[in-house]
C-alpha cells in the first residue's frame, strides 16, 4: 500500500487495506477499526472529529485522505414504501439506489457501474450503454447514504440485505466491488450477515470462480433461458460463457458450503421464455444444483420491443418449477410509481458508447423472433 500525494478516499478501502495504509503511515493497525467505526458507525466523515486520534494524526489524515460520499440529488418514496435515491457521482453521472422494505427485512439494491457493457436485450441499463465503473467508495457510499437516511444503526427501518442488482454488472468491476462487499459484512462496517449480501451476475464465469475464493457471499445468476440458443439472444455474454460452463461454476460455488443455494433469476418475458415447455426444460437443466428460482416478470421501459408476461403464464411457470421440487418465487414489482423496479434503473449519464441512440432504433425495428 503506497501513500500518494493526492488525497485518497478512505471509503475506497476495506479493513485489511486500511490496516496496510495505517501501517504504511507508521501508525498502529487498530486505527483502521477506529476509523471504520467513525465512518460507518457514526457517519462521521470529518477527521477532525475522530476524537480518539491524536491531533497530529488527525492532521496527517487530513493531508493524505479524503472521505467523499456522493451528493444526494433526490429521494423518491413510493406508495408501497420503496425509496429511490439519485446520487451524483460526478458532473456527468448520477446513479440510482433503491430500498425495498418488507415485513421482516429491508433490502438495498446497489449499483456497481454507470451503465453496463453487457447489452442484455431486455435491460434498460444495458440499452443505455456503458460509461464507467464505480469506485469502491461510490459503491459503499450508496449503503452509507441509504443507512444514514434510514437511520440504520437505530434498528429503525434497517438495511438487513444488500443485493448487487442495481445498475451494472458487479463482476465486471470485480476489484472495486470486492472491498465494498467486505465493508458491508464487516462488524465495523455495516455488519451484514454473509448470506444476506448477494452478488447478481449475468454469468462472468472466471469472476464467479474468483468470488468463490475471495468472499463468502450469496450468488444470484441471471439465467433467463433454459438453453443456449435462446440465452444467446437475451444475454449476449452467453456466447463467451455458455450455460454448461456457467452451471459448472455454480456447482463449484455451492460445493462444500452448508445450506448454500444459488438463486437463478429468470426474467419472464411475454411470448419469449414463458412457455410451459421452457419451464420444464429449466427444471431438467437445474436438477443437480442446490438452488431456488426467482421469476422476475419483465418490466417494460421506453423503446423496448419486449412485453410483460401475463400473470397466468407466470403462475403456470411457477407451478411447474414447484411441482418439480424447486423453491420458486415471483418477484413482486415494487416502487412502480417511481420507476424503481428491476431493469428500470437508468440514472443519468453521458453515454460514451452512444448505444442508446443506435440500440434504441435497432430495438424498434428488429424484434427478436425467439420461439
Ligand atoms: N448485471 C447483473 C445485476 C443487475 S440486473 C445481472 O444481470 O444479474 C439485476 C436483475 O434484473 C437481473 O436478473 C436482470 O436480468 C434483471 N432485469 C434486467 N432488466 C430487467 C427488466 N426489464 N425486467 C425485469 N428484470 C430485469
Ligand atoms: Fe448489464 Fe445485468 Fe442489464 Fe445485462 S441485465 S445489461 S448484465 S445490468
Amino acid at each position: 500500500m503506497i501513500l500518494t500525494k493526492s488525497p485518497q478516499n478512505l471509503l475506497d478501502f476495506d479493513r485489511s487495506q486500511l490496516e496496510a495504509l495505517f501501517t504504511a503511515m507508521g501508525e498502529q493497525r487498530f486505527r483502521a477499526t477506529q476509523a471504520m467505526k467513525w465512518m460507518y458507525g457514526d457517519y462521521q466523515l470529518d477527521f477532525h472529529q475522530f476524537t480518539n486520534f491524536s491531533k497530529a494524526l488527525r492532521q496527517k489524515m487530513a493531508a493524505h485522505f479524503s472521505t467523499a460520499v456522493p451528493e444526494l440529488i433526490s429521494e423518491h418514496v413510493s406508495q408501497d414504501g420503496t425509496i429511490k435515491w439519485l446520487l451524483k457521482m460526478d458532473s456527468d453521472n448520477a446513479i440510482e439506489t433503491v430500498y425495498i422494505p418488507e415485513k421482516n427485512r429491508g433490502t438495498l439494491c446497489v449499483s456497481s457501474q454507470v451503465g453496463c457493457s453487457l447489452n442484455c436485450t431486455f435491460c434498460a441499463t444495458g440499452a443505455q450503454g456503458f460509461n464507467r465503473h464505480l469506485s469502491t467508495a461510490e459503491i459503499i457510499a450508496q449503503v452509507w447514504v441509504a443507512a444514514k437516511q434510514l437511520n440504520h444503526h437505530n434498528k429503525n427501518r434497517r438495511i438487513t440485505n444488500v443485493v448487487m442488482m442495481g445498475m451494472g454488472e458487479p463482476l465486471a468491476n470485480y476489484e472495486r466491488v470486492l472491498p465494498a462487499l467486505n465493508i458491508m459484512r464487516d462488524d465495523c462496517g455495516f455488519g451484514l450477515a454473509n448470506k444476506r449480501v448477494t452478488v447478481s451476475t449475468s454469468g462472468l464465469v472466471p469472476q464467479i470462480n474468483q468470488l468463490n475464493q475471495d468472499a463468502d457471499v450469496s450468488l444470484a445468476v441471471s439465467l433467463h433461458a433454459p438453453n443456449d440458443g435462446l440465452r444467446e439472444q437475451l444475454v449476449p455474454l452467453n456466447k463467451k460463457y455458455n450455460i454448461e460452463q456457467l452451471l459448472n461454476a455454480c456447482r463449484e460455488f455451492v460445493r462444500n458450503k452448508k445450506k448454500a443455494r444459488i438463486t437463478f433469476e429468470y426474467t419472464v418475458i411475454g411470448g419469449v421464455n414463458d412457455a410451459p415447455e421452457q419451464a420444464h426444460e429449466l427444471t431438467r437443466l437445474l436438477h443437480d444444483i442446490p438452488c431456488k428460482i426467482n421469476l422476475i416478470p419483465f418490466n417494460p421501459f421506453p423503446g423496448t420491443v419486449f412485453q410483460s408476461p401475463s400473470s397466468k403464464k407466470v403462475d403456470q411457470f411457477k407451478e411447474i418449477c414447484m411441482a418439480a421440487g424447486y423453491i420458486c418465487t415471483v418477484r413482486k414489482t415494487r416502487g412502480d410509481d417511481i420507476a424503481a423496479a428491476c431493469g428500470q434503473l437508468a440514472g443519468e449519464f453521458m453515454d460514451r458508447t452512444r448505444r442508446s441512440a443506435v440500440y434504441g432504433s435497432r430495438l424498434m425495428k428488429r424484434p427478436l423472433e425467439v420461439r
